[in-house]
């Protein structure tokens, strides 16, 4: 400030995350673009929420301070699926854990209104976007308030919030006050009064005592994700609405470009003198696109980025290349270009009309809409102008890929072979039951086979040494023991070996989040099977990692219990352990199961 000759702030950002001057930070992302539009701001990174003193360091901003928890949700950043403390954080230098607060939009919020009497507070990052309505806390194992009503912040943002952000700001320097904006897009706040025309959820109190109640509320809000026709949401808390606005319009090409020709220096600040494990990751990657069409239950990317893909120009991207050659540290290699899922780039809805009364939560499931065209020639030539780059000495892709669009995309799919693999490919089936598959809204084993065929002989063709690496989930909302053996089964049979487990988290927002709480699908009322045993949980993870010699006593656990002893030898690779019974019929061994 002292150097910029600025002696007050206009808008002061509060981050979970240690300042990387990148747009792969959604904090700096914002503050460039407020600073671009001529305000002057400043991040205050991961400061001590115990000190009142630590929030004054830049004074009391002007119009009002911005808190996220930064780049995870502070719960997700400090525990594991199993609860248990995490003991670092990539988006802490020294990857140390501890620099960040539980529920850390809650505890800033309160640490800024301590110290700044009467300041207004905006809340947002992924967060306090994805907690916007009551919604299932798997840490406290119980629903919790929207967190605008936990935090007593003044207003909201969900969503990516540049629109929102860069509206609010010029409203308030031409003189609205901030409890006066309630008509902008991708933003929440307290009323007493619902809007017209919105739409009524059941209340905090009703969705808290039934899950029929909180799985009402989790359809309804999602059928009006829609940015072009969705409607307005309020929710009652007590005699105060939480009342949602429909989420912001995609940006547009130009509005997108625009953002990632900011200055950033694409370095940490210059305090840090200890690296940060997320800079490592991102250091020479390109976002290439944002949002996901996919849908997939477990993931909140659409809740939070949308459905609708939102693509940079050729153009933008090669002149960030050509930033990018001149860091110090660059040598020739560009680590990533991609976005939630890397072979989306371009890729749109090929009917406007039909897309604006959408209420589909994924284009690609349960089968590939006819409207979504997933052309590959753009990504196609995005990847070859990139690797033409006369500095660029190899460029991957190692944003994770959707294998089902791939047989769409047959060029797409031999340039990444050929070129932008470097001997692994991340893709992620999470599960090869049908059962689970359906469940999870990814494709089937059969598509996934196919894909592996495909690769595999193309690989060899090239005369390439690459192999696929699978992400699987255990212990998802519908998965039960069986569904799991034959999930072992199937990577044995395909030679595949999964390294490591990501054991299912219910993350707040997600619709397999619900479906743990609930025990039910809210769009179809179906009851689904929710592993919550330790042990069950623990077997699950065993049969995934079934290659192991310590995972051998509960694969062999697993198969007793289920009645499929006969496959002992095959899952422990000991032919002398088969006990040679035939494998007794679904309906036996269910009810064997029942008997138990
Ligand atoms: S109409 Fe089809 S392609 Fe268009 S948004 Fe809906 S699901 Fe996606």
């Amino acid at each position: 400030m002292t150097q910029r000759g600025w002696d007050e702030l206009d808008v002061l950002f509060v981050s979970g995350d240690a300042y990387i001057d990148h747009p792969a930070f959604g904090t700096t992302l914002l503050a460039r673009l407020l600073e671009a539009e001529g305000l002057q701001v400043g991040i205050l990174a991961q400061p001590d929420w115990r000190d009142p003193e630590a929030f004054k360091v830049m004074g009391r901003p002007r119009l009002f301070a911005a808190i996220s928890a930064g780049s995870m949700d502070s719960m997700v950043n400090h525990y594991t699926a199993a609860k248990k403390v995490r003991n670092n954080d990539a988006y802490t230098p020294g990857g140390r854990a501890g620099a960040r607060p539980n529920r850390a939009v809650i505890a800033y919020s309160a640490a800024i209104k301590g110290a700044f009497k009467g300041l207004p507070t905006v809340i947002g990052g992924i967060e306090a976007s994805l907690r916007r309505l009551a919604h299932y806390d798997y840490w406290d194992n119980k629903v919790r308030r929207s967190m605008l009503v936990d935090s007593k912040a003044d207003l909201l943002l969900f969503g990516m919030a540049e629109s929102a952000l860069s509206e609010l700001v010029e409203r308030m320097l031409a003189g609205e006050t901030i409890d006066s904006i309630t008509d902008l897009r991708g933003t929440a706040y307290l009323a007493k009064a619902s809007p017209d025309d919105a739409i009524e959820l059941p209340t905090y109190e009703e969705v808290t005592k039934s899950t029929d109640a909180y799985n009402r509320a989790f359809r309804l809000a999602s059928e009006q994700n829609n940015p072009f026709s969705g409607k307005a949401l309020f929710q009652p808390h007590g005699d105060r609405l939480v009342v949602v606005n429909p989420p912001a319009m995609p940006l547009t090409e130009e509005q997108l470009d625009r953002i990632y020709a900011l200055p950033f220096t694409k370095l940490p600040h210059p305090l840090y003198k200890e690296p940060i494990p997320a800079y490592g990751q991102i250091k020479f990657s390109i976002t290439s696109h944002r949002g996901c069409c996919g849908g997939c239950a477990f993931c909140a990317i659409t809740h939070h980025q949308g459905k609708t893909i939102q693509s940079r120009s050729e153009k933008s991207l090669h002149e960030e290349l050509d930033r990018l050659s001149r860091h110090p540290e660059f040598r020739g290699t560009i680590t990533d270009v991609g976005g939630p899922t890397a072979n989306m780039y371009g890729m749109h809805c090929n009917d406007p009309q039909a897309q604006t009364v959408c209420r589909r939560e994924s284009c690609l499931y349960p089968q590939i809409c006819k409207n979504l065209d997933t052309n590959d020639k753009p990504a196609v030539a995005l990847l070859r102008k990139l690797r033409s780059h006369p500095t660029v000495k190899h460029l991957f892709v190692a944003s994770g890929v959707r294998f089902d669009l791939l047989n769409r995309q047959p060029d797409y799919f031999a340039d990444l072979i050929k070129y932008h693999v470097g001997g692994l490919l991340k893709v992620a089936p999470e599960s090869t039951s049908p059962k689970v598959t359906k469940i999870m809204r990814k494709p089937g084993p059969q598509v996934f086979e196919q894909f592996l065929q495909r690769f595999r002989e193309q690989s060899l063709e090239l005369g390439k040494n690459q192999a696929v690496v699978p992400y699987f989930i255990s212990s998802h909302p519908g998965c039960t023991l069986d569904d799991m053996i034959d999930v072992a089964l199937f990577l044995r049979e395909n030679n595949l070996r999964v390294e490591q487990v990501q054991e299912f988290t219910p993350t707040p927002g997600s619709l397999a989040t619900c479906i743990y709480h609930t025990g039910r699908d809210p769009f179809t009322g179906d009851a689904v099977h929710v592993p919550l045993n330790a042990t069950e949980r623990r077997r699950q993870k065993a049969l995934l990692l079934w290659h192991l010699p310590e995972s051998r006593k509960d694969v062999i656990d697993s198969l007793r219990q289920s009645g499929r002893e006969e496959l002992i030898g095959r899952l422990t690779n000991d032919q002398k352990l088969s006990i040679g019974k035939p494998s007794r019929p679904p309906k036996q061994r269910a009810e064997r199961k029942q008997k138990r």
